[in-house]
């Protein structure tokens, strides 16, 4: 379990127990995108993915202003009663428990009886049954942990083109126009936290699960996935290698050849976690760089050797033993 700063006396204002942070299957199919043609389930997938991770990005960056004392848990995966339900934000204040869902939803929407659609018809999920839903399995998780707190649920949508008709106004929303009042509410609520709240978060924390993102990814082998150095600003393979820079022809960006090496190590790491670091398999995957010293010096740098000769390979420098 991590270690979490258990000084009260200093503390005066939120603290970030588990911070937002790009989700790991977002991460694998920004590099995967670049290098093999998605398939169209997966390509949808990726720019939901990409869109989602856009809404929560900037809503923990609105709650980093919260200046009062509670306790944030973000992107939470949890387990009752045998369901598994996420939770994209949690604010535990003394007396109260905020879930909030954000949304990212753009464009026009209305409802008719309850269900949801765009202005083209097509039903969505409906969010505020997702929502009611995620609240009472975690009100039962809270019984299940013997903790009383009230939680009051909100879906929150931030994207500044979302319009939304027939809204009731009891419904546990929150719109665009509406973002700035929910967060100087947040601001007003007194709260001191203690050592209980703490140990709910604790608990939170040790409970959530982390889902290997590769059991949600379309089938790829190494032989299909194009080779080369990803541009760090434009992310196409057009870069070549002049002197130690790597520039990219299609956008300019000239990068240092040892980021950029150290970088597509980790997508190769990523992307084929069961295959071996090797000097030449880098130099297989990074194509542009020629030079085997080059390759062998950032390997050595970075990584740390293992076996000799023909037979060595590179695990990470923090990895002790792998086998
Ligand atoms: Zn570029």
């Amino acid at each position: 379990m991590k270690e979490i700063k258990n000084n009260f006396l200093e503390r005066l204002w939120e603290m970030v127990i588990k911070p937002y942070q790009v989700p790991p299957l977002l991460e694998l199919l920004r590099c995967l995108n670049q290098r093999f043609e998605l398939p169209p389930d997966e390509r949808q997938q990726y720019i939901n993915l990409e869109k989602g991770h856009e809404g929560e990005q900037k809503f923990s960056v609105l709650l980093e202003n919260l200046t009062n004392d509670c306790l944030i848990l973000h992107s939470l995966l949890l387990k009752c009663n045998n369901t598994l339900f996420q939770i994209d934000a949690l604010l535990i204040f003394e007396n109260m428990i905020y879930l909030v869902d954000v949304k990212y939803y753009e464009g026009d929407f209305y409802i008719d009886s309850d269900n949801w659609y765009t202005l083209s018809k097509k039903e969505v999920h409906n969010p505020v049954l997702q929502l009611n839903r995620c609240v009472s399995l975690f009100r039962r998780l809270l019984q299940k942990y013997g903790v009383t707190l009230p939680v009051k649920g909100y879906a929150l949508f931030n994207h500044p083109e979302f319009t939304l008709y027939h809204a009731a106004p009891e419904l546990p929303i929150i719109l665009p126009t509406q973002i700035n009042r929910f967060m100087k509410q947040l601001h007003k609520i007194s709260s001191k936290t203690n050592n209980k709240h703490m140990q709910l978060a604790q608990k939170l924390l040790s409970d959530h699960r982390d889902e290997s993102p590769y059991t949600h990814l379309p089938a790829y082998s190494y032989e299909q996935v194009k080779k080369g150095i990803v541009c760090a600003s434009c992310h196409s393979l057009l870069t070549s290698l002049i002197g130690s820079r790597v520039i990219c022809n299609g956008c300019g960006k000239e990068e240092k050849v040892d980021d950029a090496v150290l970088r597509s190590i980790k997508e190769f790491m990523m992307l084929f976690p069961d295959r071996r670091i090797t000097t030449n398999a880098i130099l297989e995957w990074c194509k542009i760089v020629k030079s085997r010293n080059t390759v062998r010096r950032i390997l050595g740098k970075y990584f740390t050797i293992k076996g000799h000769g023909n037979y060595a390979y590179y695990v990470n420098s923090d990895q002790k033993d792998d086998e």
